[in-house]
């Protein structure tokens, strides 16, 4: 065949996502490597999971489940976690009906997105917002309305914190709004919702189809005797409601990419529609490692304690800095503003901020101000403590010279 130029042309593909670059963890995470610096911007563990957790997946594998699980996930699994949220939580998912295994927190978010949102929906996005979210809304024709947490400050102009903006949510509530999104905790603010707060929600959408996505997937990682405020405790928002969640996340392992997402039957029918033409299913062995490995609670009953020791251990250490700490109830992120530092003016952009920490500190962190469609400069960005404390140690260092 002779094929000429003509046939060889590059067919032009107008973006469906035409403002979407590189995301901010994988550019930080590239720079911090580059610069040898250490990195707490990109929120994943420095260190290994409990080993009986692998050793449980490869048992899978040598006892032969190697072949396509059932569609929305191996029943052992999908019942260890109805047992799990119903002891957490007080509500019963029916595990046939109302649990499907997800490839990660992502994908679940995508395809709640992608089977419940059509073009010119509106669905209401609270900034900072997770940086999935908007283009996932983008992708399937939706339209993101964000409404912005407020910044509380101290008497020094400093950020001391956020809070939920009642009032904007409301108002940006119209005919055609079909999904409200919501994220506690919070990334990457760390900000954990009360239940007043699921009160508040549930007498907003009352009267309304308005759904809820609700990505909960640092559900077990809230301080200080908290505890998570799941839209699975409250009977009136659950039933409108796609929680999702992730063992990456719970279990030390964020490259596997395995959650789930839980909503009421008629929801996850819609749901399972779209995931089983999209991943239409998730890898068989982890999830029968998973299911042996969720038998025992006290590895996610635990967690909260293990990540808070790691928490006051870097707040600690950052008191002995000009940066001024945010409140950080839940997550594995710390968010400090570094407004008063002293760093020229130049430099005062968050982008700018954290690029300069990382080339001429060594510490690499993730602006808050890229979790905005438009930038908002507050001063604040984000660390991630969940590593070993020789590396927060050495991170709190180099930070402290500044
Ligand atoms: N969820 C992680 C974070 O907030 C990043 C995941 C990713 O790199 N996309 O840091």
């Amino acid at each position: 065949m002779n094929l000429n130029h003509t046939a060889l042309r590059q067919i032009p593909l107008p973006s469906r996502l035409p403002k979407v670059g590189t995301t901010i963890f994988t550019v930080m995470s590239a720079l911090a490597n580059e610069c040898q610096a250490i990195n707490l911007g990109q929120g994943f563990p420095d260190f290994d999971c409990d080993p009986a957790l692998p050793k449980a997946v490869y048992d899978a594998m040598q006892t032969g489940h190697n072949q396509y699980p059932p569609m929305a996930g191996i029943a052992p699994l999908r019942q260890a976690i109805s047992e799990k949220v119903l002891a957490l939580y007080g509500h019963h998912y029916n595990p046939d009906t109302e649990i499907t295994i997800t490839a990660g927190g992502t994908q679940g978010i995508f395809t709640v997105i992608a089977c419940a949102i059509g073009p010119g929906d509106e669905v209401i996005v609270i900034e900072p917002v997770y940086d999935s979210y908007v283009p996932s809304i983008d992708t399937v024709g939706g339209i993101a309305v964000p409404v912005q947490l407020e910044v509380l400050r101290n008497e020094a102009g400093q950020v001391s914190g956020y809070a939920i903006p009642w009032e904007a949510i409301a108002k940006a509530i119209t005919p055609r709004t079909k999904m409200i999104m919501i994220n506690s905790p919070h990334n990457p603010t760390g900000m954990v919702w009360q239940a007043s707060d699921l009160d508040r929600l549930a007498h907003l959408v009352r009267d309304t189809d308005i759904l809820i996505c609700s990505d909960e997937v640092y559900e077990h990682m809230v301080y200080d005797g908290q505890s998570h405020q799941s839209v699975a405790r409250h009977p009136e928002l659950a039933s409108r409601s796609f929680v999702i969640s992730s063992f990456g996340k719970t279990y030390h392992v964020t490259g596997w990419k395995i959650g789930y997402v839980a909503a009421p039957a008629h929801l996850t029918a819609e749901f399972r529609k779209v995931h089983q033409f999209n991943v239409f299913t998730v890898n068989t062995p982890v999830q029968y490692g998973l299911s042996e490995y969720l038998k025992n609670p006290e590895p996610y009953l635990s967690l909260a304690t293990f990540y808070q020791k790691k928490r006051d251990y870097l707040r600690a250490g950052l008191s002995n800095t000009r940066f001024q700490l945010l409140p950080s109830p839940g997550t594995y992120f710390q968010c400090v503003d570094y407004t008063q530092l002293g760093i020229p003016e130049a430099l005062m952009n968050g982008v700018d901020f954290c690029q300069w920490l990382t080339r001429n500190i060594g510490v690499a962190a993730i602006p808050v101000s890229a979790f905005y469609g438009t930038p908002v400069e507050s001063g604040v960005i984000r660390f991630c403590f969940a590593k070993q404390e020789k590396t927060l140690a050495e991170a709190l260092t180099r930070l402290q010279r500044i």
